[in-house]
């Protein structure tokens, strides 16, 4: 990639200086049974860490932040929190008061941190080991909390993950203009110094079985997210030029660029926050036209609202109510894709009006590019191999403990996100692997099954 376009993969949104920081920290309320704390998924003491930046403590800080959300860092720069704590935010009233900016300062603390721990120091201290062994299955926001929070109380845990690299869709999925590299490698190296194994290039179920880990181990953690994008099953798909979303965004956080893009016209189907951020790495390898194609309007769509203006501001243009029909294309090449108008009718089981054609209303858009953005498969080989009762490709699991089916096996994350209103969240990832982890200590120590 020529060095102008990696340019433009550098960290997007700037972090606040350190008067800009203690200037914002002075205008929180350190409000009591704070509002911000009961909207945060991971339950981080809001008030307690803005206040340690207003004396400048900025480890205890980071630690208040970090006890509570071991991506603390990753969470600050890619959490909606303007739906989340900034949203609950007593000081975000309609006229007069802004809301803190409590991911900015969540940022303040932990990049200080980053900065400042000897390498492979944890800054938190395993209890003395308890005997118990623990394995997850992904390495992952979901997987990397456990088993944080399960080495943390004395379990010898070990990551079987099929990547070289552990971080999951932190490290291979959002966008590095959100969230650098550096960020997620520093939070994993946290949990290394834990003492915590990873058996990378290791996909349970093809290098291990099933089986081979309930043996060896005492519990085991799947969190293996998700797949990637479906086929949307029309007639054109295997076109070169044909690109899907998630395999796409992998290759700009690698800096592998197959294709050029430089001029050419991108069009996106989808509107979640992969859609967008696939169509924002267009832009940024120099797309000279971005537009994100959508069956049913804005109001139905998964994206947060930041990143919808986000894409704006970036120049990606909207069309709702249309579905592709077919590509089109020359010498194996897509040129364009047919389209066809929708029209909203009654509302599906989730609530949101179902999207059907209006008859006669085909008609062809050019593009040079077509990215699939329309969600991501399940991992059901592995749902057979561990033999778990699930709900189409979803593991059934317990509320709260996120006990699956089988008494010693526990599912969190993507791998059992149901789809709704809103996209799957790094921090509620996190939140549930801190609650499975919490819930196999219950079991394997005190001796208990909580529900
Ligand atoms: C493009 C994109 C942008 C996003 N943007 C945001 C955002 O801005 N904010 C936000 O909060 N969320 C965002 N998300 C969602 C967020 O990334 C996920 O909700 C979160 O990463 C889920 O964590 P997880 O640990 O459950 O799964 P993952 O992060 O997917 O990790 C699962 C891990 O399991 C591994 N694995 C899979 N199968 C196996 C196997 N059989 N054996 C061993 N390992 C296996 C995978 O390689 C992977 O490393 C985004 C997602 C995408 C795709
Ligand atoms: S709600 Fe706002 S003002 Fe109150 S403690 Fe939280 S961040 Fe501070």
């Amino acid at each position: 990639m020529p060095v102008n376009l990696q340019d433009n993969f550098r960290e997007v949104v700037p972090a606040l200086k350190p008067k800009e920081a203690v200037d914002e920290a002075n205008r929180c309320l350190f409000c009591y049974d704070a509002p911000c704390v009961k909207a945060c998924p991971t339950g981080i003491d809001i008030p307690s860490f803005i206040k340690k930046i207003t004396t400048d403590n900025l480890l205890g800080s980071a630690l208040t932040i970090l006890d509570a959300n071991p991506m603390g860092a990753s969470c600050a720069r890619v959490c909606p929190t303007s739906e989340l704590c900034e949203g609950a935010c007593v000081l975000n009233g309609p006229a007069a008061s802004q809301a803190i900016q409590i991911g900015l300062l969540q940022r303040h603390a932990t990049d200080w941190a980053i900065q400042n721990t000897p390498p492979n120091t944890a800054l938190f201290q395993p209890d003395s080991p308890n005997g118990k062994k623990v394995a997850v299955v992904g390495a992952g926001p979901a997987g990397l909390a456990a088993a944080r929070e399960l080495a943390r109380k004395g379990c010898s845990v070990t990551v079987y993950e099929a990547k070289p690299r552990a971080g999951g869709l932190n490290t291979y999925g959002i966008v590095s203009f959100r969230l650098p590299h550096d960020v997620v490698a520093w939070e994993v190296e946290q949990i290394e110094a834990l003492g915590v194994r990873f058996q990378f290039e290791t996909r349970v179920g093809e290098d291990i079985t099933a089986e081979q880990l309930l043996d060896a181990y005492d519990a085991v953690i799947l969190a293996a997210g998700m797949g990637n994008v479906p086929p949307l099953g029309i007639p054109g798909e295997e076109l070169s030029g044909v690109l899907d979303a998630v395999q796409f965004i992998e290759d700009t956080k690698a800096n592998l660029y197959t294709h050029d893009f430089r001029g050419k016209k991108v069009t996106v189907i989808g509107a979640g926050n992969t859609a967008i951020d696939a169509a924002t790495c267009s832009t940024r390898l120099g797309a000279d036209n971005v537009k994100i194609l959508y069956r049913r309007t804005s109001a139905e769509m998964t994206a947060y609202e930041f990143e919808y203006d986000f894409a704006k501001q970036d120049g990606v243009e909207f069309r709702w109510l249309v579905a592709p029909t077919q590509m089109a294309g020359d010498n194996g090449k897509v040129t364009g894709i047919q389209l066809q108008r929708m029209e909203l009718g009654e509302p599906d089981e989730r609530g949101r009006r179902r999207p059907q054609a209006v008859p006669d209303s085909e008609f062809t858009l050019e593009c040079d590019f077509v990215i699939k953005a329309i969600g991501q498969t399940r991992h059901t080989g592995l749902i057979d191999a561990f033999e778990l009762e699930h709900e189409r490709g979803i593991p059934t699991v317990e509320s709260g403990t996120y006990r699956t089916s089988r008494a010693n096996v526990f599912a969190v994350g993507d791998f059992i996100f149901k789809a709704g209103k809103t996209d799957a969240m790094v921090v509620t990832a996190v939140q549930q692997g801190k609650c499975a982890a919490a819930a196999v200590f219950q079991q394997l120590i005190v001796g208990t099954t909580q529900s």
